[in-house]
């Protein structure tokens, strides 16, 4: 039998009212802050992600489906962000008024270990703000992600954030950091090793537990503790805890977050629910102001964030699928079908029955579909053009003239 790649799931119809849902409750969030749509392709140059995600980071270097086609590289997104911003150039964004503010909603692609939380095709709503470099426009979309969680019902998940400089003051702390860890270099694993020449932040995010015990050594955690950014960096962020704590949005300054990808600059964050196992980030973004300019654009600040779909559904109640307003039942299919389609065209949500049920197996049926009344058309009805409406929760008969039934 054939079945799905792995990593990859059929959602089904009994699974989709839920994401529907969830997709609603997106679409009112963003609205109400007036971010708007976008819709880049699944499809990218290969080069985007190599440039705009960065060459050192685990999605470029082993998680991406990429292939050849003509004589280009081509890669199926493994995140949005980088898609994004190069709509943002390509159709000349920085002219529009600031702040631009959008949001994605879709499937990506990372060749990763399928494990509860993490799949190889996933989706991801996101949301991106550009043009405006304040701490007010981080919590603009923190605050945006909050309110998108609790429209969903989700109250109890935690902030994790963390200042990770700019690219001038983050070179000073990676030479000294280099230097610390030096001595510890044959202890750690060789991705590690690799990211002690490639991107040293890095090496914070690694999830041996022989390489995380190393940098939970007291020198390392007191050089961390000490902030090394440099004095915008700290006033920035400075700033946003503030804010933060006015919105009453209550944040934990994580040290040890870095993130993965090497666009980030000051803040980074993420949001976790202690729900989810070990893949507990429901949520991960941060300030990217280097990225527009790295891939080709006018310099521009910029700041978002993507959360994990799979990870928002198993957190939230799952959602029964709407009801059917209508179910015509009749021994005459002819005019079961012209009647349901004179109920749809006023609007109403109509299924009748194709197979031949004797009546009482239709009526049987619209039990089953749990729709809101029956509408019976016997040998009577028609020839009266009445039609006899059956409630289907209250259990109560009546029979009314065709007409009314239209508004
Ligand atoms: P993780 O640490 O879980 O690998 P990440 O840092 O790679 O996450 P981002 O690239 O920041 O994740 O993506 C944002 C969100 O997308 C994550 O917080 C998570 O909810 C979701 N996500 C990322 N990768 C996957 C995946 N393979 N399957 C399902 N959800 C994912
Ligand atoms: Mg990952």
């Amino acid at each position: 039998m054939l079945s799905t790649p792995k990593g990859t799931h059929d959602l089904l119809p009994e699974d989709l009212s839920t994401w529907q849902f969830m997709e609603a409750m997106a679409r009112e969030t963003f609205a109400r802050s007036n971010f708007q749509e976008i819709r880049t392709p699944i499809l990218e140059y290969t080069e985007l992600f190599a440039r705009g995600v960065g060459d050192s980071t685990d999605i470029v270097n082993k998680e991406m489906y990429s292939f050849e086609k003509g004589d280009r590289q081509l890669t199926l997104r493994p995140e949005n962000t980088a898609g994004v911003v190069r709509a943002y150039i390509q159709h000349g964004m920085d002219r529009w008024p600031k702040p631009v503010k959008l949001f994605y909603m879709g499937p990506q692609f990372r060749y990763e270990r399928p494990q509860a939380g993490r799949q190889r095709q996933f989706h991801q709503v996101g949301a991106e703000l550009f043009g405006i470099d304040t701490p007010q426009s981080d919590l603009t979309v923190i605050a945006l992600a909050y309110d998108f969680l609790a429209l969903l019902g989700l109250n109890n998940l935690s902030l994790e954030i963390n200042n990770v400089g700019c690219f001038v003051c983050r070179e000073d702390f990676k030479i000294k950091f280099k230097a610390l860890v030096k001595p510890y270099l044959s202890e750690l694993c060789e991705d590690c090793n690799k990211r002690y020449e490639t991107n040293p932040l890095r090496m914070l995010d690694c999830k041996n537990p022989t390489c995380k015990a190393v940098y939970q050594r007291s020198d390392i955690q007191a050089f961390l503790n000490e902030d090394q950014t440099c004095s915008e960096c700290q006033t920035h962020f400075q700033t946003l805890l503030d804010l933060l704590e006015k919105s009453e949005i209550s944040a934990h300054r994580n040290k040890m977050l870095v993130r993965g990808l090497d666009y980030y600059t000051r803040t980074v964050f993420e949001i976790t629910s202690n729900h989810l196992g070990a893949q507990n980030a429901v949520c991960g973004g941060g300030r990217y102001n280097g990225l527009v300019k790295t891939l080709g654009g006018p310099d521009t600040p910029a700041v978002g964030w993507a959360m994990g779909m799979e990870r928002l559904i198993s957190l939230i109640q799952k959602k029964d699928t709407l009801s059917l307003d209508y179910y015509v039942a009749s021994d005459d299919l002819l005019s079961a079908q012209v009647l349901a389609r004179k109920l749809r065209q006023q609007g109403y949500s109509v299924d009748l029955d194709l197979s031949g049920k004797a009546l009482g197996k239709q009526l049987a049926q619209a039990d089953k579909l749990g729709v809101r009344q029956v509408a019976i058309l016997g040998e009577s009805e028609r020839l009266n053009g009445t039609v006899t409406l059956k409630d289907m929760t209250q259990k109560t008969q009546t029979t009314v003239p065709q007409e009314s039934l239209f508004r």
